[in-house]
């Protein structure tokens, strides 16, 4: 009797077991299809994707500079321009293109999620800030604000320090100079990992940090020549950020979309690179995620779940 009744007994518990097992192994395998066949992310990340272009600039690839604009215009797609101060603002055509397009463009509040032209603050003279003390940062942020300011008619909120180099003076002439988000890299200033605290309960003199983790070209290891990169690539940092980080800051120059030899770059536009950019903002659309801004990136963080 007590052998048969632990034959039942066993009997009876793979029953039990196996319908769980099975629901549970249904589950995980639909969960598995389901993520290879999409892009993965975080389910706490914001799903979006802001881009900054770097080093704006008087009569520097002026017609390069628009052309990578009028792409993401053309494409209703949001842009971050770094403008820096000193070297800015007596090359009418390129005044003029921005000035009327922040006109046009952010009127445009009729679309659903218009896209925005933003104005960052990208250095005085483009200078290392970590070479100058508290007081010297705090003017030099505070000169390019209000040459940008007097020209353009909108004072940035967002810095972008030259070289993507930063230290605590920086954050505290940050605050004083009422320019709450800064965007460095994910090198110089590592985001801590993203969570209520990071992004709610701020208070008005926080800083918001929003580093960036990839860039559709840069110098060579060598220095020796611009490179440009091919938009796969752009998508699977932009994959890994959203991943790591919650969101993705992606960072454009001028420079990769000249036609350019080494180091000489000439102020015609690289179609091949430029038909790179419009394949990445597809495909960011194709895997349903947003281009917002750098203030936007905070209100779609997902952080309650
Ligand atoms: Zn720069």
């Amino acid at each position: 009797m007590h052998i048969l009744f632990r034959q039942n007994f066993r009997h009876n518990m793979t029953i039990s077991i196996s319908i769980p097992l099975f629901l549970f192994l249904l589950i995980t395998l639909t969960s598995l299809t389901t993520n290879t066949d999409a892009f993965s992310t975080s389910p706490k990340s914001c799903e979006c994707v802001t881009f900054r272009m770097d080093d704006i600039q008087d009569f520097f690839l002026n017609d390069v500079q628009m052309a990578v604009m009028d792409t993401f215009l053309d494409n209703n797609a949001s842009l971050t321009l770094g403008i820096i101060g000193a070297h800015f603002g007596e090359d009418d055509t390129l005044v003029k293109y921005i000035s009327d397009n922040l006109l046009q463009v952010n009127a445009n509040t009729t679309d659903s999620q218009p896209a925005i032209l933003q104005i960052a603050n990208h250095g005085w003279e483009h200078e290392d800030f970590t070479e100058y003390n508290m007081s010297n940062q705090s003017s030099l942020i505070k000169r390019a604000n209000e040459r940008i300011s007097f020209i353009l008619g909108v004072t940035p909120v967002i810095f972008i320090p030259p070289f993507n180099m930063l230290n605590n003076d920086t954050f505290s002439s940050l605050i004083e100079n009422r320019v709450p988000y800064v965007s460095a890299n994910v090198t110089t200033d590592p985001p801590s990992i993203y969570s209520e605290k990071s992004y709610q309960n701020r208070t008005s003199d926080s800083l918001y940090h929003f580093p960036s983790s990839g860039n559709t070209g840069d110098l060579s290891t060598s220095n020796d020549y611009w490179e440009g990169r091919e938009h796969q690539q752009v998508l699977s940092d932009i994959e890994l950020s959203l991943n790591n980080y919650g969101f993705a800051v992606v960072t454009l120059h001028p420079m990769e979309y000249s036609q350019r030899e080494d180091l000489n770059y000439s102020n015609s536009v690289d179609l091949h690179q430029l038909s790179e950019l419009k394949k990445l903002i597809n495909g960011i659309r194709e895997l349903g995620l947003k281009i917002v801004t750098i203030p936007e990136i905070k209100s779609y963080m997902n952080v309650s779940t």
